[in-house]
């Protein structure tokens, strides 16, 4: 079974060319707001922390050409490792994910306030004044491989439910985050239960599927309608996708980490999957079968595309009510 789902997938998205919102006069560069006169949220529209993730790119590119503006509130759309996308070759298209290191790993007090230094530490400095007003984050990516949008909400009530409201068939993945690292989505006030912020991640489908830019689109405009930065009467057709019910959220449980780089699943697995029977089956690493755990267990972004010994190969969860 060797290599299963290690193919590489088609890039049928061209990269954007962001080169009109590189802005930068007064403030930190790739960074564009649209301010209306009326009090409102403070919305954060983040594409990019992952440079080859360029779907959201588009969607962001595609709502500031529209000319939409806020009806309440400020919208701040941020093109967040450049560094990275400037990478991009359709040839290597995984190889421009970061340049030093993780953008999506650097969000603690800690990483932030300390010494180390990297492209993607100074641009976190840069732009961590605009996360820290936000008082709702949407932060795009999308994934390795083909699958069902993801809406990625944290462990907090509030974020669950805003995702759920949002109308849209997304899966919503209730997770604490990553052992190497803090989210961007999970920084700071982000994560504090007493707070009313808002953080949102979605994993539009693969990264350079036509997909991927529809469900980026969608629930872009959806986030801004439920967040009241916008009437839904202002969102210009061919925007969203019909309305839809969202499945049961999935509490992720635990994640299968690979040992051995001879890691491989028994199945072309896409995500999504219940596996009915606990003790079933659904990888090998380096010879040791690897088993789900408890019946109707549910799998997470499987992917070996980034196989080496330590990384996450699949998410493992529970629908819950
Ligand atoms: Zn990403």
């Amino acid at each position: 079974m060797s290599g299963v789902g290690r193919r590489a997938h088609p890039v049928q998205l061209a990269a954007p060319r962001l080169g009109d919102w590189a802005g930068g006069d007064t403030g930190p560069a790739w960074v564009q707001e649209r301010a209306s006169q009326q009090p409102g949220p403070e919305l954060l529209l983040t594409a990019l922390v992952h440079g080859n993730e360029y779907s959201g790119a588009l969607a962001l590119d595609a709502f500031l050409r529209s000319g939409l503006l806020p009806r309440r509130g400020r919208i701040t759309a941020v093109f967040c490792n450049m560094a990275a996308f400037r990478l991009f070759d359709p040839g290597r298209p995984d190889a421009s994910r970061y340049v030093d290191e993780d953008f999506n790993r650097v969000w603690s007090v800690q990483c932030l306030d300390g010494p180390d230094r990297s492209i993607e530490l100074q641009r976190a400095r840069e732009i961590r004044p605009l996360v820290d007003r936000a008082s709702h984050l949407l932060d795009l990516h999308s994934m390795h491989e083909p699958c069902e949008p993801l809406l990625v909400t944290g462990t907090l009530p509030r974020n669950i439910a805003f995702a759920q409201s949002l109308g849209t068939a997304s899966q919503v993945i209730v997770d604490e985050g990553h052992a190497d690292g803090v989210r961007m989505r999970d920084y700071g006030p982000f994560a504090d239960p007493a707070g009313e912020r808002v953080a949102l991640l979605l994993e539009a489908g693969q990264h350079w599927a036509h997909a991927s830019l529809e469900a980026a689109r969608n629930v872009l405009m959806r986030f801004l309608v439920a967040a009241q930065a916008m009437d839904r009467g202002d969102v210009p057709s061919g925007w969203l996708l019909p309305e839809a019910l969202p499945p049961a959220p999935v509490l992720v449980t635990d994640r299968v980490v690979a040992r051995s780089t001879d890691f491989t699943f028994v199945q072309d697995f896409h995500g999504g999957e219940t596996i009915t029977r606990a003790g079933t089956l659904i990888a090998h690493d380096a010879g040791e079968p690897v088993y789900t755990p408890y019946d109707n267990c549910v799998l997470v972004m499987p992917s070996v595309r980034q196989l080496r010994p330590g990384v996450t190969t699949v998410r493992l969860g529970r629908r819950v009510a």
